[in-house]
């Protein structure tokens, strides 16, 4: 029978709710007791103080426990499919903010001029302009922020195997749109020498600091710490044929990155990098003879592209601007030719405080002592004094030069071996190492009381005088 007509007989006979003849089968009273009696049992709750009533209620209740613990399984089940679900929903949502995010066009801030250089650069044939600038580029300018644009900078340089080691503000020059160097001999922004290998080992590079004109500063809010930092940074220079390919090969990969990896001016770059690898004895032959061979191989052809991108920021007619500016046989014959004479601009030449300093010093050795020629130490190496005797040294606003230099100040100088005790390592604090006087090119402990004496002695006498 099923439960529900069990419940209306029941009813009907307990409560005579139902009117008894729809029954089917009432024999007797006995048998409609012993029904009602059990109908009773399966719906009523047996009363209090019935032994059957905590059997029951157990019985019920594990029922309910087992039905709650699977509700309850289901319903965390369910709980780890929604959240999934809502993680999943979150995180194509990001995707897609960020995808938009990316897509966004944000080149309407640059100034114009920064576009029409970059559809212009982004010419494979160096006469007409592209639509739009590079992919890559577009990527870098579109980031809403300078962190993202160096991120994706980063990105971009290693996916052509380059690990990018940017000099200070250079990232943010780029993302800023500013490409062209100040003026020729400062190369910052897109240059050779403002992007490196990172994995490079400093050791063997030369490091230099650069010059950096003020007026890049102007608009930027920096603390003096940075300000130092940016005025004289270290940029690293080649110093070998190996160092040279290897920058030349970062240089491009940054003009593909800004001009698309079919753009003229990478197409240029690349045939001046085989033309440099078959020139190979001819640039390890020049390297050897001049050490500024390689960052001037690379700042002429910096140079060049520099050009090139000043003058096609300037034009809406690419075809107008002559190929010939972003060609580099000049350079390729002179290096075939052996004719190159490295001069670098005054920011390299000037740049290093200790080679300023020696070239200083150089200077002054030669005015000082005739006797001697001006090439004197060009081979030599200046070898500092890092442990001098307090009293020898010049203090703030004594001079060295006029009062210790010349051949009459060496008079009075105390005896040291064979000659005599070393003003210059003394009381300059460096000298040379091929000084006459190198013997007494020794430590402060190594000089007695006695010799100490006479040479404060001398160097009271030289100031008196
Ligand atoms: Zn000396």
């Amino acid at each position: 029978m099923e439960k529900s007509e069990q419940l209306v007989r029941w009813l009907s006979v307990f409560h005579g709710f139902v009117d008894v003849t729809i029954l089917k089968t009432v024999a007797d009273d006995e048998e409609a007791i012993t029904y009602r009696v059990q109908q009773h049992e399966n719906w009523i709750i047996p009363p209090v103080g019935d032994p059957r009533r905590v059997e029951r209620i157990e019985g019920e209740l594990s029922v309910l426990r087992s039905q709650a613990i699977q509700v309850n399984a289901t319903l965390s089940r369910i709980g780890e499919v929604l959240e999934t679900n809502n993680q999943l929903q979150s995180k194509k949502i990001e995707l897609t903010e960020e995808k938009m995010d990316r897509d966004k066009d944000r080149t309407d801030k640059y100034h114009p001029s920064v576009i029409r250089l970059l559809c212009n650069l982004a010419s494979y044939d160096g006469e007409t302009a592209a639509n739009e600038p590079s992919e890559s580029i577009l990527a870098v300018l579109n980031s809403d922020s300078h962190a993202k644009a160096e991120r994706e900078l980063v990105n971009q340089f290693r996916e052509k195997n380059v690990e990018p080691s940017f000099a200070v503000g250079t990232s943010k020059a780029l993302y800023e749109g500013k490409l062209t160097w100040p003026s020729d001999d400062n190369p910052i922004n897109f240059s050779p020498f403002t992007i490196t290998e990172a994995s490079v080992d400093d050791t063997s590079m030369n490091t230099r600091d650069i010059f950096i004109s003020t007026t890049e500063l102007n608009g930027e809010k920096m603390t003096p710490a940075q300000v130092e930092k940016w005025l004289k940074q270290a940029i690293k220079t080649p110093s070998t044929y190996h160092e040279l390919v290897e920058q030349l090969g970062v240089f491009k990969a940054g003009i593909e990155i800004l001009g698309g990896e079919t753009c003229y001016t990478a197409y240029k770059i690349k045939g001046l990098i085989k033309s440099i690898q078959g020139l190979k004895r001819k640039v390890e032959a020049q390297i050897k003879r001049n050490k500024d061979t390689a960052p001037y191989i690379l700042f002429q052809v910096g140079l060049r592209v520099n050009n090139y991108l000043t003058a096609i920021e300037r034009t809406e007619e690419l075809e107008v601007v002559p190929k010939s500016i972003i060609s580099f046989s000049s350079i390729e014959e002179k290096i075939s030719n052996l004719e190159l004479i490295p001069v670098l601009p005054y920011c390299f030449k000037n740049g290093s405080k200790r080679e300023k300093e020696e070239e200083k010093n150089e200077k002054e050795e030669a005015n000082s002592n005739k006797r001697r020629k001006t090439d004197k130490h060009g081979g030599a190496k200046v070898i500092r004094n890092e442990d001098r005797i307090e009293e020898l040294t010049l203090k703030d606003g004594e001079k060295w030069k006029g009062v210790f230099t010349g051949k009459e100040a060496r008079k009075g100088l105390p005896k040291w071996g064979k000659g005599k005790m070393c003003p210059k390592w003394h009381v300059n604090g460096h000298c040379f190492d091929d000084c006459p006087d190198a013997e007494s090119h020794v430590p402060k402990k190594d000089v007695s009381a006695e010799k100490k004496a006479e040479m404060v002695a001398w160097k009271v006498a030289k100031q008196a005088a």
